[in-house]
């Protein structure tokens, strides 16, 4: 499948494919009512061939064939993993549906009647299933194409002649709507909801996580960090002075260039704005680089501000335990925090204890 970032947007919904997580959202809305629809498309076939047989002169091998395609569509659905398998089971099995009502049809007295209705039953039945016009609009050509073949137009030379043509066309646009109106449905949802997720996990000031992403981060950390891990509570040095001098706008700036600094030397260390102008960090290593890390950042939120204005933070770092609850790690690098103020401020202390 195509990777839907790098096309136009007319592509994007002609053949679906939105990035992983976004596919596999689909997948799970789309695996029950795919199996639902492709079972009901075998049910009704076997119950429309067990009425038809006594009285019809079937083609008894094309009948198995039909009932063995639409039965491998609906186990492949059944034991699919992605959106592309059930788009793939789903046009196997949605073919064969077509098929075998074909099969049926032509034992009855007057099949072209029979193509119109069985076509509209088939693709408007069948469309939530495909995302990806594209694929929709390709089955249910499919369908109308193994129904009609042979029959249309049904009544040359007479004034109705080209009706059924008509309604084919009808159909396939309505087939078109309601497809493209589950795809756009599916898609807005799933924006709505990956928007929310990032709100409600993001600092809508400077973007870095906020503070119930940073702790349950943490907290995750806690358990699967395999190296030493220390807590680092960042607080800006004598901000309120800063808003007092400049105004709130201006402090705004200052938090933002502070959390960029942060963001850019944490690297791949979890960082997150815990609230007013307190930051935090669980850095991953031993207590050296940790230290070291720290000076580098007391350092770097000084020199991003010169010559403009006299900026610092303060750090308290204390080691992240792995056997105690976070609140205990983070109560320690409060209390480190609380030193470096008392002793000057623009600085870092170690809790050592
Ligand atoms: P200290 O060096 O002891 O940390 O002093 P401080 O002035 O930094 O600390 P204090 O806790 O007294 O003041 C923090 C200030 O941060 C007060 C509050 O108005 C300001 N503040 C908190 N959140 C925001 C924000 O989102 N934007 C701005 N501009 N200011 C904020
Ligand atoms: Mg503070
Ligand atoms: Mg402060």
């Amino acid at each position: 499948m195509f990777n839907s970032r790098n096309l136009s947007p007319a592509l994007y919904y002609l053949f679906f494919s939105g990035e992983p997580e976004q596919q596999q959202r689909f997948f799970k809305e789309l695996h029950f009512i795919s199996i639902a629809i492709l079972t009901f498309g075998l049910a009704s076939w076997t119950i429309t061939f067990s009425l038809t047989q006594p009285r019809a002169s079937l083609d008894y091998a094309n009948a198995a064939l039909a009932a063995t395609g639409m039965l491998i569509g609906l186990v492949m659905a059944a034991y699919a993993k992605s959106l592309q398998a059930i788009i793939v089971s789903g046009t196997i099995s949605v073919l064969f549906i077509g098929f075998g009502f074909r099969v049926l049809m032509l034992g009855t007295e007057d099949p072209a009647f029979w193509v119109l209705p069985l076509g509209v039953m088939i693709t408007l039945t069948t469309a939530p299933i495909f995302s990806g016009i594209a694929y929709y609009l390709g089955v249910s050509l499919g369908v109308w194409a193994i129904l009609g073949l042979g029959h249309f137009p049904v009544h040359a030379q007479r004034a109705d002649e080209y009706w059924p043509v008509l309604a084919v066309t009808i159909s396939v646009i309505i087939g078109l709507a309601l497809n493209i109106y589950f795809l756009v449905l599916r898609i807005n949802n799933y924006r709505a909801q990956r928007d929310l997720a990032t709100m409600a996990y993001t600092d809508g000031l400077t973007g870095l996580n906020n503070r119930r992403m940073f702790t349950q981060s943490a907290r995750a950390l806690q358990h699967t960090a395999q190296l030493p891990a220390f807590f680092l509570m960042i607080d800006i040095d004598d901000f309120k002075k800063i808003n007092d001098a400049y105004g709130h706008d201006a402090g705004d700036e200052v938090l933002k260039k502070i959390a960029d600094v942060i963001a850019g030397l944490s690297g791949d260390h979890l960082c997150g704005r815990l609230g007013g102008e307190e930051f935090a960090v669980i850095y991953q290593g031993e207590k050296q680089a940790a230290c070291a890390f720290a000076a580098q950042l007391v350092d770097s939120v000084e020199a991003a501000f010169v010559p403009e204005r006299k900026v610092s933070i303060s750090i308290g770092l204390a080691e992240l335990l792995k056997e105690v609850d976070l609140s205990h790690s983070y109560r320690r690098a409060d209390e480190s925090l609380y030193v470096a103020k008392k002793s000057g401020k623009n600085r870092y202390v170690l809790n050592a204890a």
